[in-house]
């Protein structure tokens, strides 16, 4: 594509925000994004960073054709693409013999896991092949349908929402070929095993089950081929969705199960362990005369009973029932029926959960590179975006917590980096002011004064901390910090817009007032440690620490899992692909300004873009660069007497340079352009 005519250019936009002249306008930026976008455009650069708007229509895009087109080529070549960045990723991990990741975010619905599945189909398809990586790259491939069967569920904004975050390295040797993988999975929203808003679904695997499942195996599940007896399946009401097929998605997750290696017992264990979440779902309690709660559900329980494997008698004590530790006895003190809901429910999600994690550290055992040899890797992050409801639990408040630490992340590897390298090297450079967010970050989880904290404190007072005295702690603690506001502590025109119990933050993309019900939650382990089912067994290991002990909050593993996350991206070379929705219908064709213009806003793509029009988009030390392209001229090859820095000095000069399109730092070499670099690095392949 010639970007040289002005009427091409009118109609089909710029390629690269950086080549906007009017780059600190939004509205600039919407109007190019808006042009591409009608003229199925959906991808636009700035810079190494790529912007992908979802098309929601087939394009015809992602043919083998395509991907051949894109293999081994230089980024601004050719129309932007995942495949480009794909590639070009994979080909600076191969000469540069780093790691690297790709970054994709963006919020729900707007293309992420299509775009991290592109980018492996891609791979997949253009690595090096033999017999053994053709297995590992079948796996790879094969762990998506699984992985998506148990944490994806249709929600109103996405028919097929990933309800957990994803981490992925794909390892490669040193000749490029796939060679492994990891998988990290982050925060799966189990409420949805127990709850389910209207319009909404449960997990696919449930319903993928019930409909596909084989008669043999729903028999000996002992469930019925009718989705509306679950109560677990029916409160969104929409069992059915047309954009997904049930019956077929079941045959693929079976074949997937299959070549994945999961054991024939495996499998039944583990389609145990889903009927039993379905039958605890339909288990009913009915008050004595006391009003205590006692079951009314025999068939459910004969059927928990044989498929974990759990006597009928512990399994109804255990759902009427909480042990509570009085003096150096054990009592068990009779549920109301509240309790005893509100547990069995807790129950369901711990199974589901567990459940969860087994089959990631299944899929991570199966995708495990067996040789030791060196390896350099490719991330894959894709990860729920920042999120606002009408009720915004717990779930919510880790989410958003968790899209703060990637901002800041990105602001580090990024924005501050890059500031501090012009700084450091000494480079004539106009400063870029951006939001740092650190002080939300710090707010959520700082040491013994962040809410984290706050709330690990809290369930450290089991039977006196409420929901309530958790508020007020915060209370007590945040008060006067600008990020965080209670009825309480609002002015009197905020206040009316809060109520009691709740909470709200100001997050770098914008308000979230969260909901504290239920932040407190217990968990009842000692009933499913009797249990025969092997994965169950594996899930509930009976060395586990006890309640007695201090418990780990929910949020507590959750924040050390992104301390864990951010150290595994802190040491790789960032890329980013930002995902932007472009309207709340699903719908091809149209573009809703204000709806974009606010996820061009807090996914910082004009911050982005003014850092990157501002400074240079490659940088090389001067002893590689030399290395390099030294044979390109002849005062430098094959030896360079004089320090690296005046052999690059003269490189450039014989290259012809013009002055304003490089700059000499410290250590390093500053091109203005990837053209620039483009150029000599063809004029290397020619000589
Ligand atoms: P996210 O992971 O960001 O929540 P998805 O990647 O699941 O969103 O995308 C939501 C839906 O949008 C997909 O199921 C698909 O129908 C459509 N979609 C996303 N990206 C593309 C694309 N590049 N081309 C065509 N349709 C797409
Ligand atoms: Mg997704």
């Amino acid at each position: 594509m010639s970007l040289g005519s002005l009427t091409a250019r009118d109609r089909v936009g710029l390629q690269d925000f950086v080549l906007l002249e009017a780059y600190t306008s939004e509205s600039a930026f919407l109007e190019n994004l808006r042009k591409r976008f009608h003229e199925n455009l959906i991808y636009t650069y700035i810079g190494t960073l790529l912007v992908s708007v979802n098309p929601y229509k087939e394009l015809g895009i992602y043919t083998k054709k395509q991907m051949d087109i894109y293999m081994g080529v230089n980024l601004f070549e050719l129309p932007p693409h995942i495949y480009a960045l794909a590639d070009n990723v994979y080909r600076t991990m191969l000469t540069e013999s780093n790691n690297h990741f790709i970054l994709i975010s963006g919020e729900s619905g707007a293309g992420k896991t299509e775009a991290s599945k592109k980018i492996l189909q891609f791979y997949a398809v253009s690595c090096p092949s033999t017999k053994l990586m053709d297995n590992v790259r079948d796996r790879l491939l094969l762990s998506n349908p699984v992985l998506e069967a148990f944490g994806n569920a249709k929600t109103l904004k996405n028919d097929n929402s990933s309800r957990f975050g994803k981490y992925m390295d794909i390892q490669f040797d040193h000749v490029g070929g796939a060679v492994g993988g990891h998988i990290l999975s982050y925060l799966l929203e189990k409420s949805r095993v127990v709850h389910q808003n209207h319009g909404e679904r449960n997990f696919h695997i449930f319903y993928q089950l019930v409909e596909g499942g084989e008669e043999d195996l729903l028999r000996w599940l002992g469930l019925q081929r009718n989705c509306q007896q679950y109560s677990y399946l029916v409160q969104g009401e929409c069992a059915k969705v047309s954009s997904i097929n049930d019956k077929t998605d079941w045959k693929t997750v079976r074949k997937a199960l299959t070549v994945i290696e999961f054991s024939e017992s495996n499998v039944e264990s583990l389609f145990a362990i889903i009927a039993s979440v379905l039958h605890l779902g339909n288990v009913k309690f009915i008050a004595d005369s006391r009003g205590y709660a006692t079951l009314n559900s025999s068939p459910e329980i004969h059927w928990l009973s044989k498929l974990l494997g759990i006597p009928t008698q512990v399994i109804q004590v255990g759902l009427t029932h909480r042990k509570i530790a009085a003096r150096s006895e054990e009592v068990l003190s009779p549920f109301t029926i509240d309790h005893a809901v509100y547990a069995r429910d807790a129950l369901a999600k711990a199974i589901y959960g567990r459940t969860f994690t087994w089959l990631v550290n299944m899929l991570n055992e199966s995708l495990a590179n067996k040789d030791s040899s060196r390896k350099t890797v490719i991330g894959l992050l894709d990860i729920y975006g920042f999120e606002v409801f009408n009720v915004n639990s717990f779930e919510q408040f880790c989410i958003n917590y968790c899209n703060e630490k990637l901002q800041q992340l990105f602001i580090q590897l990024t924005l501050k980096s890059e500031q501090e390298e012009y700084e450091m090297e000494g480079i004539e450079w106009e400063p870029v002011p951006y939001f740092n967010n650190k002080i939300i970050c710090d707010l959520v989880e700082e040491k013994f004064k962040g809410i984290i904290a706050v709330l690990d404190e809290e369930c450290l007072r089991p039977g006196e901390a409420t929901d309530m005295t958790f508020l007020e702690k915060l209370e007590e603690k945040m008060a006067g910090h600008p990020h965080f506001i209670t009825h309480k502590l609002a002015d009197q025109k905020t206040r009316k817009t809060l109520e009691r119990g709740d909470f709200r933050l100001l997050h770098y993309a914008g308000e979230v007032t969260y909901c504290v019900d239920h932040v407190l939650t217990i968990f009842h382990l000692q009933v499913m440690r009797q249990s025969k089912n092997a994965i169950v067994q594996l899930c509930f290991p009976t060395t586990e620490p006890d309640s007695k002990k201090r418990p780990e909050t929910v949020a507590t593993q959750f924040k050390s899992s992104l301390v864990g996350l951010t150290e595994i991206l802190m040491s790789k070379e960032p890329w980013y692909v930002r995902c932007i929705k472009p309207n709340e219908g699903k719908q091809p064709g149209s573009f809703d300004d204000v709806l974009v213009r606010h996820q061009v806003k807090y996914l910082g793509l004009m911050e982005h873009l003014r850092v990157r029009r501002a400074g240079f988009a490659y940088r090389r030390r001067y002893q590689i660069f030399l290395q390099r392209y030294k044979p390109l001229c002849p005062d430098t090859w094959p030896n360079w007497k004089g320090t690296a820095a005046e052999g690059v000095q003269c490189l450039v000069k014989h290259l012809g340079f013009k002055p304003d399109e490089y700059k000499m730092g410290r250590t390093k070499i500053f091109i203005r352009h990837p053209r620039t670099l483009f150029a000599t690095e063809d004029a290397f392949e020619v000589c």
